[in-house]
């Protein structure tokens, strides 16, 4: 028996209809605010990642599904959307467009991560990046736009993580904080952390060990070495979000998983994901363009885990997109066989969701079936049915039965059985 690698999933019905109703969501929102769809590989060369998400990252370190191909290029998996969002926008010259530009991405990343929940080796990220603007107003408009998808599915009581990384020119300043903080308690830190205080301190506040969050807990906030221009800019961004009632908080010690973040960094988290897994996260990058090779242009940039998403996507969402009612066509008989799929093209361009009998049950288990499987209705094409150009309409929920001439059944379905719910 050949089985799914470790960390991936089959999304099964009616699941999967969960995750198209959210991406139609985040399609219908994004698209709202002037974004548009950007596509692109899901390998790329492994230089892209290295110089990008950095080197030292944990993503980039130990996570990447690196390959050689048959001419021994070093291809990666991507794992995450920004990265090729900012090659595509050099390879193909999006600087010749007007500005900003909003762009979105929906599809899977990949990450060797260790299994948890919540946590996929092949998981879905939903992103948006503005690139081209580098005011405060980008990063808010940024997480209004979120805001705004998340409150369309109906989230409620979700909290917006906030911080500052200062400017590249104050990193090495705030890397010595950091140094200087922990190294007497070099120790106590956990392997990783240990390498990590040499290669790349700041992702020891990232880490998930409890006793090195603890000892990071010490570790003074970046703003308090942030040029005074990043201080400005996130203050503005706060300045904005309160003005709309979206809700956030200051959290110091905030600093995402990627190399390429400045000044504005923020994550989204949900109090049903518990605090080991993170929503959505994002923020500002104005040298990620450049650092690739490209022209000077600023971005921001959020990617929310659409597998933790619909995870905890709330209830009433869930039963709306679940609760799809759909119209049940039996035939019976050869004749009635013979003239059921026009019926079924017919209630298809008039709109009716269906579903079409096709194992030969017997009415009884038919209706069975029907109930077990949640139809709204049934419509039975039989041999008495076809002579009079009628089908016989059951309403599930009431029991109720009757005769409708065919031409009427689409009505009778929209007037009887959809407007009831
Ligand atoms: P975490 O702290 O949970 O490891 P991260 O900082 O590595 O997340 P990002 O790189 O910012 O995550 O990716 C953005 C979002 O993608 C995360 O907030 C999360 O919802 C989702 N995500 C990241 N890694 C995974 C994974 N292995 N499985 C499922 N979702 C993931
Ligand atoms: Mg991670």
């Amino acid at each position: 028996m050949i089985q799914r690698p470790r960390g991936t999933r089959d999304l099964l019905p009616p699941e999967a209809r969960l995750w198209q109703a959210v991406e139609a969501t985040a399609h219908e929102v994004f698209g709202s605010f002037g974004a548009e769809e950007i596509r692109t590989p899901i390998f790329e060369a492994t230089e892209l990642f290295v110089r990008s998400v950095g080197e030292t990252t944990d993503i980039v370190h130990k996570e990447m599904y690196t390959f050689s191909d048959r001419k021994g290029r070093s291809l990666s998996l991507r794992p995450e959307g920004t990265a090729g969002v900012a090659r595509a926008w050099i390879e193909n010259r999006l600087e010749d467009r007007s500005h900003p530009l909003r762009l979105y991405y929906i599809g899977p990343m990949f990450r060797y991560e260790r299994m948890q929940r919540g946590r996929y080796r092949q998981f879905a990220q939903i992103g948006l990046e503005i690139l081209g603007a580098d005011s405060p107003l980008a990063d808010a408009e940024l997480l209004l736009v979120l805001h705004e998808f998340l409150t369309r599915l109906g989230f409620q009581d979700l909290l917006v993580h906030l911080n500052n990384l200062g400017d590249p020119e104050d990193r090495p300043r705030y890397l010595e904080a950091i140094r200087t903080t922990l190294r007497p308690y070099r120790g106590d830190l956990c392997t990783d952390c240990r390498r990590r205080l040499d290669e790349n301190p700041l992702r020891v506040l990232d880490c998930k060990v409890p006793r090195c969050q603890e000892l990071a807990a010490a570790v003074p906030p970046v703003g308090e070495v942030a040029s005074e221009a990043s201080r400005r800019h996130v203050g503005e961004v706060e300045e904005r979000l309160s003005a709309l009632g979206i809700p956030f908080v200051r959290n110091p010690l905030l600093v995402r998983g990627l190399d390429y973040y400045l000044r504005t960094v923020f994550e989204v988290v949900s109090p049903e994901l518990g605090t080991g897994a993170v929503l959505c996260g994002g923020g500002r990058y104005d040298r990620l363009i450049a650092d690739l090779g490209g022209p000077a242009i600023p971005g921001t940039g959020f990617a929310i885990g659409e597998d933790r998403l619909v995870e905890v996507v709330p209830e009433h969402f869930r039963q709306q997109v679940l609760a799809r009612p759909r119209l049940y066509l039996i035939p019976l008989g050869d004749a009635a066989c013979g003239k059921v799929l026009e019926l079924s093209r017919q209630l298809v361009r008039a709109g009716v969701p269906l579903e079409l009998e096709l194992g030969g049950r017997s009415l009884k288990a038919a209706l069975r079936r029907a109930d077990r499987d949640g139809f709204r209705a049934a419509a039975i094409l039989g041999e008495a049915e076809l002579g009079r150009g009628v089908v016989t309409v059951r309403n599930l929920g009431t029991g109720e039965q009757q005769q409708v001439d065919t031409s009427r059944l689409a009505a009778w379905w929209f007037d009887r059985i959809a407007e009831q719910h």
